[in-house]
């Protein structure tokens, strides 16, 4: 069975208090709510981590994740956080590769195999981030261009290694728009992104790699899009800073 997983990725929202606030809301939601068969990850800016993890505490399912690592393992490399620091501290997962961090910070999928092996190398959880631009989806090659990434940054990895990594397909046109992807759109992508890793790492392996899907992803859409065969849940971004939503999401 593979894993059921929602993950909150508040990019760079949020001060100190607000943190703190909507962090045990989504605790004391999360507490009374009957979600046990689902892994949530809240995926907060570097400086809340620490105090975000005092939360959590033993909080059953929730887990702490952050939106970047370093591709080095230490040493002289101004304003860079490593893998290993947001381990020493019980971080679980870090999100790799989204496309935000592509086109603003030119994050290159050579780059992403580093941070993978980085994060990889301390036990975090990649969640690996792929998406096409709205002009591949109208030229209609979106599964070419989507597979190409995972080629480039992941097919390098041992099984053993890909076992270990979480994908997230975001359709680039979809994030923060409001315009998500169908059902029907996301589990075709799905469905042909779990067939390649098939074809390299066997079916087996292929069928145990969890898959969410990110993009406008609400409470009134997460439902239809959950309830599809590749479709292992989702990665939240505005809605995450919603207590509400996002738990709702979850549910
Ligand atoms: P969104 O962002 O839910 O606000 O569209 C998703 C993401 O970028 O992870």
């Amino acid at each position: 069975m593979r894993k059921k997983i929602v993950a909150g990725n508040w990019k760079m929202n949020l001060n100190f208090e607000e943190g703190q606030k909507l962090t045990s809301e989504i605790v004391n939601m999360l507490k009374d709510e009957n979600v046990k068969d689902v892994t949530v990850v809240l995926n907060p800016p570097f400086v809340h981590l620490y105090p975000v993890k005092k939360l959590i505490g033993d909080t059953p399912n929730l887990f702490l994740g952050s939106q970047n690592c370093s591709d080095k393992t230490s040493g002289a490399y101004t304003g860079e956080i490593s893998a290993a620091m947001l381990a020493s501290f019980g971080a679980n997962y870090v999100i790799l590769g989204h496309s935000e961090r592509r086109e603003y910070f030119k994050e290159s999928n050579e780059l992403l195999t580093a941070k993978t092996k980085q994060a990889l190398a301390h036990g975090l959880t990649p969640i690996f981030c792929c998406g096409e631009p709205l002009e591949i989806r109208e030229a209609g090659t979106q599964e070419e261009y989507v597979k190409h990434q995972l080629t480039e940054s992941l097919f390098g990895f041992s099984p053993e290694e890909m076992s270990k990594i979480v994908i997230a397909y975001e359709p680039i046109w979809a994030i923060g728009t409001g315009r998500t992807a169908s059902s029907d759109q996301a589990q075709e992508m799905h469905a042909a992104l779990r067939a390649h890793l098939a074809g390299k790492f066997g079916k087996d392996l292929a069928d145990e790699i969890s898959i969410l899907y990110g993009g406008s992803c609400n409470p009134s859409n997460a439902k239809d899009l959950f309830s599809k065969a590749d479709v292992d849940g989702g990665l939240i971004g505005g809605a995450s800073l919603k207590s509400r939503d996002f738990v709702d999401i979850v549910k």
